[in-house]
């Protein structure tokens, strides 16, 4: 709660007890008391009926006090709370989801699959020599073109689908209830789109993709681990291609593993 609403609570409430004072006094010495014989009676029924509608303004206004404020607070509560909410999980250049975001989709993801027995994948994705486009046109283009590629990647996912911002110039996608032909077929339709997308001035630029998909006894690491190792392939097998990893290839973070990528995409000419 800001200091401003909380000032703006003790204010209501000492109205609204002031109001309630008032409003019981009015009640008990002109209302109840006379009834019962004590107190002076109203001289007559104007007199009675402005003690009768005094009584009601006075109770209203220790309602309505509180009632109007505490809605704004709760309201502004709940504005503040979805800003902090979304400013946690979404990624400020592209606004896509952050990796916090992702990785948690991921999780989620994982533990569907173990439950359900379904099976999912994801997609690494790095620009391709996005150090020199910062280089020769400039940092801000450079995040011109970041959006932009952000863009193309979100209009060519189906809606259950999910992209976050994995860092830099990298890109987490996570294909639902995809097999791992679904996922290569999704990382060579965006690996094509890229390709051929004007970014503007910094012209049209490539990207590499490591693909996989969930097997069983895997966790993030083992996800995460497969789909770097294919994307380091892609990379040193020339950039702009897909390359696949599949569950049951050797541990991640052996670079040996490396070597098992497949390559299904080839770097046009
Ligand atoms: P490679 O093909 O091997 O991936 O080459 P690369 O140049 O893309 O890779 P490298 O890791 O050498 O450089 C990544 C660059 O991405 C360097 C960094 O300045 C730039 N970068 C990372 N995040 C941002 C960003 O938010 N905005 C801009 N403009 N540049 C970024
Ligand atoms: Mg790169
Ligand atoms: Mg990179």
């Amino acid at each position: 709660m800001s200091l401003r609403n909380f000032y703006l609570s003790i204010l209501t409430v000492l109205v609204s007890i002031a109001a309630l004072s008032l409003a019981w006094e009015f009640w008990l010495e002109d209302i109840v008391l006379p009834v019962v014989g004590v107190g002076d009676e109203p001289e007559d029924d104007a007199e009675r009926w402005e003690y009768v509608m005094t009584t009601v303004a006075f109770s209203a206004l220790a309602l309505i006090g509180p009632l109007v404020v505490g809605t704004r607070i709760i309201r502004r509560d709940q504005a503040l709370q979805e800003v902090v909410t979304r400013l946690s999980q979404e990624d400020y250049l592209t606004g896509l989801a952050n990796r916090r975001r992702i990785t948690q989709l991921l999780e989620h993801e994982v533990r569907r699959a173990r439950r359900y027995h379904t099976s999912f994948t994801v997609i690494l994705m790095d620009v391709d020599h996005f150090k020199e486009i910062n280089d020769r046109f400039g940092h801000q283009a450079g995040d011109t073109a970041l959006r932009k590629i952000a863009g193309v990647i979100k209009t060519a996912l189906r809606a259950p689908d999910s992209v976050g911002r994995w860092g830099g110039e990298e890109f987490l996608i996570i294909s639902t209830e995809t097999d791992i032909d679904g996922g290569l077929s999704l990382a060579e339709k965006l690996r094509s789109r890229i390709e051929s997308a004007d970014l503007g001035e910094t012209g049209h630029r490539t990207a590499s993709f490591g693909v996989t998909a969930f097997g069983e006894g895997d966790d993030i690491g083992t996800i995460i681990g497969r789909a770097d190792a294919g994307l380091y392939a892609a990379k040193h097998g020339g950039r702009n291609r897909v390359e696949k990893v599949v569950a049951g290839a050797k541990a991640a973070g052996d670079p040996s593993r490396r070597d098992q990528a497949t390559t299904v995409s080839q770097r046009r000419p």
